[in-house]
């Protein structure tokens, strides 16, 4: 059974699944792991007939902390106030920086099947008033929080300390405020110059009612009152929230001691790195999550973050490898698994789960699309750079017979896939240009090379895993060891010594053009 399948059959009840993310910049990659687990879960639940709703929250009262994301003259004006308030860097597509940001993120989420059934805006739900009950208990127990900082994080705050930041009335930061004295009605702040380094208050103080949308909660009560508020049940995090003494355990140890509710129950997930890096916000080419869902399909996307378990952490490094159409291989083998054909090598426990919640559709006929005939990426990759080749043609007679429409759109799918790969991430030697002329690196081929070549060009294989098993049979016939083998079709037909899989490579061409290449350059090199 899969993970998801553990999780669903452990809990009884209605549930709700929520997640959250503060939209501080672009949003890489890894962090669509979150909403794609939390999405599974949510489909594991209903699978098992459990009565639940998906939350997705967007953090946006967090204030504005990154500065290399703003123009020099925005800095000191925005640096401290809410996501919300700052305008969008991009110009005026949206309402707000938050707005602008979290809704790239979000446009992945309909591509990738993710449907929560409902958002929920921070910048929206303070002016509602629906957290005043949660300010309140908060500052009636601010000496708890105090207590719970100290002993969970070991963070100790001054005896006056009130867990509240105020949006100041004057400069409208909300990361600059230290509020103090609590007197049931209103609460004393400061907007402090110095308060933090990152940003520079005004300096005005006051006194102010914390109700309404004045004020916010620090994220860790913020955290537990939205537990409370939507009666959260289940929600994971990265692990970087979830270490001990963490952002987790205080929210935790806040929604029991002080807003008196178990907090939901965590499915702590690892990283997805790029490369063994952490993929951290704003680095790197490629890396932003809308980015790669150009290049990677849906159905792949999800794949790549469950196919391993939520604690494992995911290696992916697409830049200049091989990485993505190893995900394809990959991908297709669970499917071919799950259709009950053989496969090479191991397989997980809870394979055909993970083709099934791979699916975009949480509704799709799992059978008949782990049936569907998938061509093979790499294959794909190539056929699209062999000029006067007709793609459709050379899949249907692979798979022996017309396409399925489902079939046909896979292939379109991928056909794009495989365009947007050569042009961005593919590395050199899966870019292939057959020389139209004998290339003068025959002239370095040796006796065992040029023999095969000339053996070969008297085979009359069809299929690239035909050619493959008569480079393989012959170079051994020859005592060549594999690599000079191909070392000499690279030569003969590229004109350098490496390139994709050779068998492909011939299979690809005109059966006339690849015997008379091979036979020209086991010439040639015989007469150089
Ligand atoms: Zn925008
Ligand atoms: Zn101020």
């Amino acid at each position: 059974m899969d993970w998801a399948d553990e999780l669903a059959a452990r809990v009884s009840g209605p549930q709700v699944v929520s997640d959250s993310k503060t939209p501080s910049g672009t949003v890489h990659v890894g962090s669509l792991r979150g909403p794609v687990i939390v999405d599974t879960i949510a489909r594991a639940l209903r699978a098992n007939g459990i009565e639940t709703t998906y939350l997705y929250g967007v953090d946006d009262m967090d204030p504005m902390d990154a500065q290399a994301l703003l123009t020099p003259d925005a800095i000191d004006r925005e640096m401290g106030r809410p996501l919300a308030h700052v305008p969008d860097p991009a110009g005026d597509c949206h309402e707000s920086y938050a707005r602008h940001f979290a809704g790239l993120f979000i446009d992945t989420f309909e591509k990738l099947g993710i449907r929560p059934d409902r958002y929920f805006w921070m910048s929206d739900i303070y002016p509602t008033g629906q957290l005043d009950p949660f300010i309140r208990t908060a500052l009636d127990r601010a000496a708890v929080v105090r207590e719970i900082y100290a002993r969970v994080a070991n963070v100790h705050h001054a005896e006056g300390w009130l867990p509240l930041s105020i949006v100041c009335p004057t400069c409208g930061k909300v990361g600059t405020t230290l509020a103090t004295d609590w007197d049931g009605e209103t609460v004393a702040f400061v907007c402090g110059p110095e308060y933090v380094t990152w940003a520079k208050g005004c300096a005005t103080t006051g006194r102010v009612s914390p109700f309404g949308g004045a004020a916010k909660l620090p994220w860790n009560l913020e955290w537990a009152a939205q537990w409370s508020l939507f009666g959260v049940t289940i929600e994971p995090c990265g692990k970087d929230l979830s270490t001990a003494g963490g952002s987790r355990d205080r929210s935790d140890a806040i929604a029991r001691e002080v807003y008196e509710r178990e907090p939901p129950l965590n499915v702590a997930y690892e990283f997805l790195n790029i490369g063994g890096r952490k993929m951290s916000t704003s680095k790197g080419r490629g890396a932003a999550a809308h980015t790669i869902a150009e290049v990677v399909p849906p159905e792949q996307l999800r794949f790549l973050f469950l196919r391993p378990r939520p604690n494992q952490a995911i290696e992916f490094d697409p830049e200049g490898t091989d990485a993505i159409p190893r995900l394809f291989d990959e991908s297709d083998k669970f499917a071919a698994a799950t259709a009950g054909r053989e496969v090479r090598g191991e397989l997980p426990a809870g394979f055909e789960a993970t083709f099934r919640y791979s699916l975009v559709d949480p509704a799709a006929d799992v059978a008949a699309e782990a049936a569907a005939f998938r061509p093979a990426f790499s294959h794909l990759a190539l056929l699209l750079q062999v000029p006067g080749v007709d793609v459709t043609e050379r899949v249907v007679a692979e798979k022996g017979s017309e396409l399925t429409p489902r079939e046909t759109e896979i292939l379109a799918e991928r056909t794009a896939a495989a365009r947007a790969w050569l042009d961005t991430y593919a590395p050199e030697r899966a870019i292939v240009a057959v020389q139209p002329k004998l290339p003068a690196a025959v002239n370095d081929l040796d006796a065992a090379q040029r023999q095969l070549l000339d053996r070969l060009s008297s085979v009359a294989a069809g299929s690239g895993d035909q050619w493959q098993a008569a480079i393989f049979t012959m170079a051994q016939q020859l005592e060549l060891p594999a690599g000079r083998a191909f070392d000499a079709i690279y030569r003969a037909f590229l004109g350098r010594t490496n390139g994709p899989r050779a068998g492909w490579l011939l299979a690809s061409l005109d059966p006339d053009f690849v015997a008379t290449r091979l036979r020209d350059a086991a010439m040639e090199g015989a007469t150089a």
